[in-house]
């Protein structure tokens, strides 16, 4: 069992100078950033993929060849976040930006949790389970409803739709990852929140901030995966740092 991290006041204070002193903060998010909406992380003990190995119920392939399974783990998935409501850590981001101190939140999540807080313009470089679309002719229907029986087909090309949610061997969203990389290149701070940096291209994003000089403050309850490049390390969850580090850099920043 591992120990319990505690919240380290200095790097609290350091992280806040930091952000109150930032003129271009990015927010990049992660599964850890939902755990406390209910959210459990699919690769935990507890998590979806537990249920449905992602080899069998989440790739491209396993869809073409049989889109009924696989909506049978789509429903489960939608059924999972649609009961989530944002916590205090969403709200915060939400906040900061309303505050003009934050740029835009890139996140890995699909569960729609930032927009929900309002925070705008939010980049899910991993989709969202809003709406349909048509992975053969990229048909997208961003109002249709997730249905509660049946594979829903195309109204174009009559072959099975799913969520805009990318699975395993897809593609990532049109545009998504460019302009994540654009603000990542861009920014002088990235809060890493809540990711443990396993799912690539997307784990590379606090690499292109490093190398543009960022300061990188990293919130999470799992030892900081950016403490070599130098991140000013918060243990902690994101329901719990993030309104306490948003808060003080607010106050320092008048
Ligand atoms: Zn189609």
């Amino acid at each position: 069992m591992s120990r319990r991290r505690e919240l380290c006041l200095d790097s609290l204070e350091q992280a806040a100078q930091a952000l109150a002193t930032s003129r271009a903060a990015v927010a990049f998010t992660g599964a850890g950033m939902s755990v406390e909406s209910g959210i459990p992380d699919f690769r935990s003990a507890h998590g979806l993929w537990r249920t449905y190995p992602p080899d069998e119920y989440a790739t491209m392939s396993a869809f073409s060849a049989d889109p009924a399974k696989v909506w049978v783990m789509l429903r489960a998935m939608v059924g999972v976040l649609s009961a989530a409501e944002p916590n205090p850590g969403h709200q915060a981001l939400a906040q900061l930006q309303r505050m003009g101190r934050l740029r835009r939140v890139i996140t890995q999540n699909i569960d729609g949790l930032h927009r929900r807080a309002g925070s705008v313009d939010t980049i899910e470089v991993h989709g969202s389970t809003t709406g349909l679309h048509c992975p053969s002719c990229t048909l997208r229907d961003k109002r249709a409803s997730i249905p509660t029986r049946g594979v829903p087909p195309c109204p174009r090309c009559g072959r099975a739709m799913k969520p805009p949610v990318v699975l395993f061997e897809e593609g990532l969203p049109p545009g998504a990852m460019g302009e994540a990389m654009r603000l990542a290149d861009a920014c002088d701070l990235m809060l890493v929140v809540g990711t443990s940096l396993a799912v690539y291209p997307v784990a590379s994003l606090p690499d292109l901030a490093i190398r543009a000089g960022a300061t990188i403050v990293e919130v999470n309850t799992e030892p900081g995966h950016l403490r070599r490049e130098g991140a000013i390390e918060l243990a902690g969850g994101a329901a719990q740092v993030l309104p306490l580090l948003i808060e003080r850099a607010l106050e320092l920043a008048g």
